[in-house]
C-alpha cells in the first residue's frame, strides 16, 4: 500500500518531470516517412511486357483488383477477386500462351488464346458484384471495370465478325477495349478472368488476397502488390507497391551477406532505408519511386531474406539516419581502404555529414577480403589506349602521378602527361573512373600513402609532418576512454595495409618521380567503392568488435542522429 505521503512525493516528482518535458525542447525528433509505401519499378520503359504472371508462393489464396490512391498510395479494393493463384495481366488484344516460357505472347504461337473482342452485355452497375451476378450466367462470363463502373462481358473472340454473331445471339454489344485495357486471364488457358480500363489516370492495381504472404513474379518472391499500366497504350509497365521495410528486406541480402553480424545487418538496414528515403524523386517522372539496378539500390523481391534479415529490419523498423532533422543521403560502399572522403572530395555535393574519417577498423577483417590490397598496372601503351579510348586525344603517356592528396590520404588529383609536353588532370572520382582504380585510396609509382600517421621512435606525426606529441602514446578505447599504451611492441597499419612496429621509423618511402616501376604504371592501392560515407567491411568488423549498429552509423555519418 502507498501511504499518503509518498503519493504527494509521487506527484512532485512526476510534475518536475512534465515541468521539464514542457521547459526542455524534444533533442531528437524521429523522421516519419510522407508514407509507408514506396513503389519499385520492376519492368518500365524498354523492358516493359506484353503479359506479366502472378502466382500465390502458398498454393493457395488468390487475388483481390484494385488502385493506388495517388497521394497515400494505399490500395483501394473494387470489390473484384478471384480464387486462382496463377494470374497473367495482358494486353487487351489477341494473346496466345507460350507454354514454353509460361507467358502470353502477340504472335500466333499455340492455340491457348485470349481473344480482344468481347460482347458487352446491356446495362451497367456500380459495384463488381452487380455486374459478376450477370456475368456468372454465362459459361464465359466476366466483369469488366470501365472507368469507375462495372459491366457483364461474355467470351473472347479473335475476329470482330464472330464476337458480332454472339452479340446478335446474345442481345449484347460487342467491345474491344481501348489503349487502357488489360485483361486479366487464368494462366495457362483461354480463361477470362477480369478486365479493367481505368484510362490514362488510373492503374490496375493487384494483390494477395492474403496481404501479408507472398507472391512468385518471374522467379521471384515480392511482398505487397503489383502496379500494372500500358504505357504509351502498349506493353505493361510493372511496379511493386511495397512498404518500406518489406522493400529494405529484399535490398539488404542483396547488398550484404546475410550470414554477416546483426549489428552490421541492422547498420545496414537503417542506412539502405534512409537512402532509399533520401532517392523517392528519382524517378518520378516514370511514374515510380526507386529503381531495381545500383542507380537506386539493387532489388530482386525477397526471395533471400533469412531470419536474421528479417530480425535486422524489424528491431530497426521507423528509424532513420537524420542531420537537423533533415533525411540523410547515406551512401556507402564495400570498403573504404582505411579511410572515407569528404562527399565534395569525390563527387559536387559538400554534406556536413559525409565527412571523411581515417577508418582503423577494416584492419580487422583487411587480410580475408577477396582484393582488399590491389594492384593495377599499365604498360605506357596500355594507358595511352586506354585513354584515346575514353576520348583523350593524346600521345604515348610518360608520367603519371597524384598531384594532389587530400587531408586523409585519398587521391583528389591524378596528372598524366604524354610525350608531346601535353597534360591532362582528373580530380575526385573522374580519377578513380578514367584509371579503373578500385578506390580513391592508392599510389602510383610505389610509395607510402600519406594522411596515416608514421610513428617514429613514438613522436607521433601527421599528415603535414609536424609532430602532434611526444613521448607517451595514447590510444581511444570504443567507449571513448583515452589510455596510455604499454611500453612494448605495439603495431599500427600503414595506409597500404603494411603492418609496421611502433617504435621503430615507420619506412616511409617516395613514389617514382614518373609513376613507372620497371617502366610499367603501377597504381597500388586499398579498399573498394567510392569511399563516402559508411564501409560495409568497416561496419562487419565493427560489430565482431561488439560494437553496436549506433555506433557503426555514428562512426561513419558525422554528427547525425537515428531516429
Ligand atoms: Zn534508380
Amino acid at each position: 500500500m502507498i501511504s499518503a505521503k509518498k503519493t504527494a512525493k509521487i506527484t512532485a516528482a512526476a510534475l518536475a518531470i512534465l515541468l521539464l518535458m514542457t521547459l526542455c525542447p524534444t533533442k531528437v525528433r524521429a523522421y516519419s516517412p510522407p508514407n509507408d509505401t514506396v513503389r519499385i519499378g520492376l519492368y518500365y520503359g524498354a523492358t516493359a511486357l506484353q503479359a506479366a504472371n502472378l502466382q500465390n508462393v502458398d498454393g493457395y489464396g488468390g487475388f483481390e483488383f484494385g488502385y493506388f490512391d495517388p497521394d497515400t498510395r494505399a490500395f483501394i479494393s473494387i470489390g473484384a477477386t478471384t480464387g486462382e493463384t496463377k494470374i497473367s495481366m495482358l494486353r487487351d488484344r489477341n494473346m496466345y500462351y507460350k507454354s514454353d516460357g509460361n507467358t502470353y505472347v502477340t504472335e500466333a504461337v499455340s492455340d491457348i488464346i485470349i481473344g480482344c473482342f468481347h460482347v458487352q452485355l446491356p446495362g451497367s452497375y456500380n459495384d463488381f458484384y452487380g455486374a459478376d451476378s450477370v456475368a456468372r450466367g454465362y459459361g464465359s462470363g466476366f466483369v469488366k471495370y470501365d472507368n469507375g463502373v462495372f459491366v457483364a462481358c461474355v467470351g473472347d473472340y479473335t475476329t470482330r465478325s464472330r464476337a458480332n454473331e454472339e452479340a446478335a445471339a446474345l442481345g449484347g454489344s460487342v467491345t474491344e477495349g481501348t489503349q487502357y485495357t488489360i485483361a486479366v486471364a487464368a494462366t495457362g488457358t483461354g480463361r477470362v478472368l477480369f478486365e479493367f480500363d481505368g484510362g490514362s489516370s488510373r492503374a490496375l492495381g493487384v494483390r494477395p488476397l492474403d496481404v501479408n504472404s507472398k507472391t512468385w513474379f518471374k522467379q521471384h518472391q515480392y511482398y505487397g502488390a503489383f502496379q500494372y499500366y500500358r504505357q504509351d497504350g502498349q506493353d505493361l509497365r510493372v511496379l511493386n507497391f511495397i512498404s518500406v521495410d518489406d522493400y529494405i528486406k529484399g535490398v539488404l541480402p542483396q547488398e550484404m551477406s546475410p550470414t554477416w553480424p546483426l549489428e552490421a545487418l541492422k547498420a545496414q538496414a537503417v542506412t539502405a532505408r534512409t537512402y532509399a528515403l533520401s532517392k523517392l524523386g528519382s524517378h518520378g517522372g516514370s511514374g515510380f519511386d526507386l529503381c531495381t539496378t545500383e542507380h537506386c539500390q539493387a532489388y530482386i523481391g525477397v526471395s533471400t531474406a533469412n531470419d536474421m534479415i528479417n530480425r535486422a529490419v524489424n528491431e530497426t523498423s521507423g528509424e532513420y539516419v537524420t542531420y537537423n532533422g533533415e533525411l540523410c543521403e547515406t551512401y556507402y560502399s564495400s570498403s573504404d581502404g582505411g579511410s572515407t572522403e569528404n562527399s565534395e572530395n569525390v563527387w559536387a555535393q559538400a554534406r556536413p555529414y559525409l565527412r571523411g574519417v581515417v577508418d582503423p577498423y577494416e584492419q580487422d577483417v583487411a587480410n580475408s577480403v577477396s582484393q582488399y590490397f590491389w594492384t593495377v598496372k599499365y604498360t605506357p601503351s596500355e594507358l595511352t589506349t586506354r585513354m584515346k579510348g575514353r576520348g583523350i586525344n593524346c600521345g604515348t603517356i610518360t608520367s603519371l602521378t597524384v598531384s594532389q592528396y587530400t587531408e586523409n590520404g585519398n587521391v583528389f588529383a591524378v596528372t598524366m602527361k604524354d610525350t608531346n609536353g601535353k597534360s591532362w588532370t582528373f580530380k575526385k572520382d573522374e580519377a578513380r573512373i578514367a584509371l579503373g582504380a578500385r578506390s580513391l585510396r592508392f599510389t602510383i609509382g610505389g610509395g607510402t600513402q600519406p594522411g596515416v600517421v608514421p610513428i617514429q621512435d613514438r613522436t607521433v606525426y601527421a599528415n603535414s609532418g609536424e609532430t602532434v606529441s611526444d613521448g607517451a602514446l595514447y590510444a581511444v578505447g570504443a567507449d571513448g576512454e583515452i589510455v596510455q599504451l604499454p611500453a612494448g611492441d605495439i603495431y599500427a597499419a600503414t595506409g597500404t595495409g603494411e603492418i609496421t612496429t611502433v617504435g621503430a621509423p615507420a619506412p616511409t618511402t617516395e613514389s617514382s618521380a614518373d609513376g613507372k616501376i620497371d617502366g610499367v604504371f603501377v597504381l597500388s592501392g586499398t579498399g573498394n567503392g567510392h569511399n563516402v560515407g559508411m564501409s560495409q567491411w568497416g561496419a562487419y568488423a565493427m560489430a565482431q568488435r561488439g560494437m553496436t549498429y549506433r555506433d557503426i552509423i555514428h562512426f561513419y555519418y558525422t554528427d547525425v542522429e537515428i531516429g
